[in-house]
């Protein structure tokens, strides 16, 4: 995969994408990132990127001059043949006011060969970006940041540990929160096997040595090794989780009838 992140503040991205997975991923040769500093697609002496807004209003726009221009070598597929899906690119624009970014948003990224990302700054970015350039717009989280930068390194982050290869053990992103439900579930559990998938809901908790840390001890189903039990049990925790702390994604997914057992069980305990 191929992706792009086009800022204003190109430095930003030295550090956050050096790490990990995402580093892996490029020295593995899944991925390349290449990051643009706007500044140097602008065409007078102070490199002006931002204006003033017309109408009036606090603040300035990052202009659409330098974006347009910076996006044009970059050789994608034109606009229409992008959103129809007939090619395997996206440029998105981050946004406050762009649609939440999901794990299936990601997954549905890491599909594609090639993503753009256009950091905004200031007020926000001229319109026309989004009306005209962008194939869609894209909200980290319900909360306004100085920069599109963050959203970016999110996205990218998100989207390259799911692109085959980069995770050592590829059952593990299978599992993990979020994680809709046809891609976790078998059709019959492994008798061996004491994980489960979390089917879209919040992962199981996790545990590692000491077996009592200062007193606190790790649940005891966890050391009998009764496989059938233990994925009894991290079921139960991860319903109870997502019950407790997004209970929303509960209504989104399919639960199985000994899911709804449990959760029916885990409410009348509560009340
Ligand atoms: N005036 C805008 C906020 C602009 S913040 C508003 O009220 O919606 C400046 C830039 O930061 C935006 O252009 C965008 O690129 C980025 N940004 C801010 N919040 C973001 C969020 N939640 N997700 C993604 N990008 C965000």
């Amino acid at each position: 995969m191929k992706a792009d992140i086009l800022t204003i503040f190109p430095g930003f991205f030295q550090g956050p994408l050096d790490h990990g997975i995402t580093r892996r991923a490029c020295e593995m040769g899944l991925a390349k990132i290449e990051v643009h500093d706007l500044r140097q697609f602008t065409h007078d002496k102070h490199r002006t990127v931002d204006d003033r807004p017309f109408g009036g209003g606090e603040g300035m726009v990052l202009k659409p001059e330098p974006i347009f221009d910076c996006l044009e070598p970059l050789q994608l597929a034109p606009r229409e043949q992008r959103s129809a899906g007939a090619a395997k690119e996206s440029v998105i624009l981050l946004s406050a006011q762009g649609p939440r970014f999901t794990q299936q948003v990601a997954a549905e990224l890491a599909a594609l060969e090639h993503i753009v990302l256009v950091c905004g700054r200031y007020e926000g970015v001229d319109e026309r970006v989004a009306d005209f350039l962008a194939d869609r717009e894209l909200s980290i989280g319900d909360y306004v940041l100085s920069g599109g930068e963050l959203g970016a390194a999110v996205i990218i982050e998100a989207v390259m540990r799911l692109l085959p290869g980069a995770v050592g053990n590829e059952a593990s992103t299978r599992q993990e929160s979020f994680t809709g439900h046809e891609q976790t579930t078998r059709a019959e559990p492994d008798a061996a096997d004491s994980t489960c998938g979390s089917g879209g809901l919040l992962d199981y908790p996790h545990y590692t040595r000491p077996a009592d840390f200062r007193g606190m001890a790790v649940p005891e189903v966890l050391l009998n090794g009764d496989h059938q039990e233990i994925r009894r049990w991290r079921r139960q925790q991860a319903l109870e989780k997502t019950l407790r702390n997004r209970p929303d994604l509960l209504e989104g997914v399919k639960l199985s009838d000994e899911d709804a057992k449990i959760l029916a069980r885990i409410k009348r305990d509560r009340d």
